[in-house]
């Protein structure tokens, strides 16, 4: 039987040590817990162990699981998974965030249906950092333009970068790829001055991610189990 409860205290000493061993205050670092494929039952152990903040890749499995937990109002839901265009209304008006921003279409259609009566859409632009033609996300040379257009939409709210480098066993590397994106967000960051998330980290590379400035690690298998 896996406990969500040790596994999220576990998670925490981690996010502890690495800020710790770069001399950051961890209270910088947030907390995602990536909850596709499992139950609800399972986000709802980690809620009572304290966790608030929930990541979802599919937008029906996430609505279901959204009105099944209503009952937490302070639970905060992130869509981070690709968005097709005709799934844009429902994650506009079911989710606060939504990270994978790889396209002006996106950007567009999301800002369309965001409703009036809720507070803009926090958006994370993914930057393709490994150059994987699979990979989704944009090219860095493509950041400031794709940005720039973000910025000027009402019901959007720029909040900064995210991206998912390929998998690699090599720390160093990993370090590497991390510290492109981190340079990425301080350079958009004198332009934009208000955003403030960098979401780097996954299970295996947490560390690396919070060395280079990670400030919303993303993490399912280490709290959840395997998929
Ligand atoms: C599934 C997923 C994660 C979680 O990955 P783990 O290796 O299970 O921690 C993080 N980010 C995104 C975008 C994902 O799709």
């Amino acid at each position: 039987m896996i406990s969500i409860k040790y596994n999220l205290q576990q998670i925490r000493k981690r996010i502890l040590s690495a800020a710790e061993e770069c001399g950051r205050s961890p209270e910088e670092i947030t907390l995602l817990a990536v909850s596709k494929t499992k139950a609800s039952s399972m986000i709802l152990e980690a809620i009572l162990s304290g966790q608030r903040i929930f990541g979802e890749n599919y937008v029906q499995e996430g609505l279901k699981k959204i009105s099944e937990l209503a009952l937490y109002s302070d639970v905060q839901w992130h869509f981070i998974g690709s968005v097709q265009s005709n799934k844009s209304r429902l994650v506009a008006e079911n989710f606060s965030w939504c990270h994978a921003i790889d396209r002006l279409s996106v950007a567009q259609n999301l800002n369309n249906h965001r409703p009036d009566y809720i507070a803009p859409l926090n958006v994370l632009i993914q930057i393709n950092i490994s150059n994987e033609q699979s990979k989704s996300g944009i090219n860095l040379s493509d950041l400031p333009i794709l940005a720039k257009h973000i910025s000027r939409m009402s019901r959007l709210q720029l909040r900064g970068l995210t991206a998912i480098p390929a998998p690699c066993k090599d720390y160093r590397y990993q370090l590497s790829m991390f510290q492109k994106v981190a340079l990425a967000f301080y350079t958009l960051k004198q332009i934009y001055p208000n955003i403030d998330t960098l979401s780097l980290g996954m299970s295996n590379d947490l560390e690396p991610a919070i060395i280079a400035g990670s400030t919303l690690v993303r993490i399912g298998t280490a709290i959840f189990g395997k998929r």
